[in-house]
């Protein structure tokens, strides 16, 4: 039977478990805390794991027209541009994965998802309803918004990112710890290809590797753009729950100093610059740290782990599937068992990636002696180091 299904947020992570589980026929209401549901202008990386699911979703037509193809990803170093080792991606992922390597714009692949859940028509889209408490009874949950609006439903999806509400139902001791500081920010910028000289145009993945930071330049918008993202050890600076704040060159320049100097030119032509302090969690310990009863987490809300991997959404689309999978396993109007279920089967791949994100910012960011073996080894082993 099908349930009624409250889900809080309406980032990446929401939209595709909204369209998820109303493929499996659920009522499913999103909740937003913006006043209108969008993304920030950033890119996101996916990988085969990622696009597979898109595709399983129905949206498989809608990515190939937004989405970029790196034909390859380059690592390099970021002072010397010498270059470490290079990963083919275009046919080579497909042959071997069976689905493409994508680089989309955030903005572009929301939209996708929010049409999508449109179309099914099969609940109600709530914005500008930031939800501050939570209750859960044996058959209920209830959800009320700071702007004391309240609603009820069978289950709880909390799709709320890294500072989640919805986490605080969970009955594990870190319930309601904040995220740690990872002393990490991340700067971005984004430019029309057309407008940059050809020498600094781009149509695969370049990384240019440390000391103590990292720089990722991707196309994205079917290549048309391009998305620059440079990842520093630097003081946090601004608000934490910001994702956007005002930046600038020579701010980034300030925490980068010389060390960037490979990446000179292209970091000269950004049109501007946005900076967010990185947070993430420990890796998940237990399934308890994924569901409790008929509330159950997706994506940041859960496991918000830092981006070196390239795989925070591609994580929360993963949790998406599988909740609507496991709802459709068993009695789906037992929502508690197919929440345990959900949890259990998502919770160690989910920790895997957080733990193997961390380990990438240390390779990437490694200093002294343990730079000179990173590259070696980069140079013998290439970049399936980083996977
Ligand atoms: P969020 O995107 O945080 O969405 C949460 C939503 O909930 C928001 O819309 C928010 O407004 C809403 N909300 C919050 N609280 C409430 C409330 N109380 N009531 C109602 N609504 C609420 N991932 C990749 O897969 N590939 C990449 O290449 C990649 N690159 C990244 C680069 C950087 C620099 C960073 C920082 C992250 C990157 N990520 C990447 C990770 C990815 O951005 C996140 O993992 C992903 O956005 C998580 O999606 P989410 O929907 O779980 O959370």
């Amino acid at each position: 039977m099908p349930a009624h299904i409250l889900v809080v947020g309406g980032g990446i992570g929401g939209l595709s478990a909204a369209l998820a589980l109303s493929r499996g026929r659920h009522r499913v209401d999103v909740f937003e805390q913006a006043r209108v549901f969008a993304e920030i202008g950033a890119g996101i990386q996916m990988g085969p794991n990622v696009t597979r699911r898109l595709q399983q979703l129905g949206l498989a037509e809608g990515l190939e027209a937004i989405a970029a193809r790196p034909e390859a990803l380059v690592a390099q170093g970021a002072g010397s541009g010498a270059e470490l080792a290079r990963l083919p991606l275009g046919d080579a992922m497909r042959e071997r994965y069976g689905a493409p390597y994508f680089c989309v714009h955030r903005a572009d692949l929301h939209a996708l998802l929010l049409e999508a859940v449109r179309a099914r028509g099969t609940g109600t889209l709530v914005t500008d309803a930031r939800i501050a408490q939570v209750e859960t009874s044996d058959d209920l949950v209830c959800i009320s918004s700071s702007g004391a609006r309240a609603w009820e439903g069978e289950a709880l999806v909390g799709a709320d990112g890294l500072w989640s509400v919805a986490r605080q139902c969970l009955d594990v001791p870190s319930a309601a710890e904040p995220p740690r500081a990872t002393g990490h920010t991340a700067w971005r910028g984004m430019v029309e290809q057309a407008v940059l000289p050809q020498a600094l145009r781009r149509s695969r993945i370049d990384v240019w590797l440390g000391p103590r930071l990292h720089a990722v330049a991707y196309p994205v918008r079917a290549g048309a753009w391009l998305n620059v993202v440079v990842i520093a050890e630097s003081a946090p600076a601004g608000d934490a729950r910001d994702w956007d704040q005002a930046s600038s060159l020579a701010a980034l320049q300030e925490a980068t100093g010389r060390s960037a100097s490979a990446l000179q030119a292209l970091l000269e032509a950004m049109p501007g610059w946005r900076a967010w302090t990185l947070n993430d969690r420990p890796p998940l310990a237990s399934a308890a740290e994924m569901a409790h009863e008929r509330v159950a987490l997706v994506g940041d809300a859960a496991h918000p782990m830092v981006p070196y991997l390239a795989q925070g959404a591609g994580m929360a689309i993963e949790d998406a599937v599988a909740l609507a999978e496991a709802l459709g396993q068993g009695d789906a109007a037992d929502v508690p068992a197919a929440f345990t279920r959900y949890a259990e089967a998502r919770w160690q791949r989910n920790a895997l990636v957080q733990a193997k994100a961390r380990r990438n910012g240390q390779i990437f960011h490694a200093t002294g002696p343990v730079r000179i073996g990173r590259d070696l080894a980069m140079r013998t082993l290439g970049a399936r180091l980083l996977d």
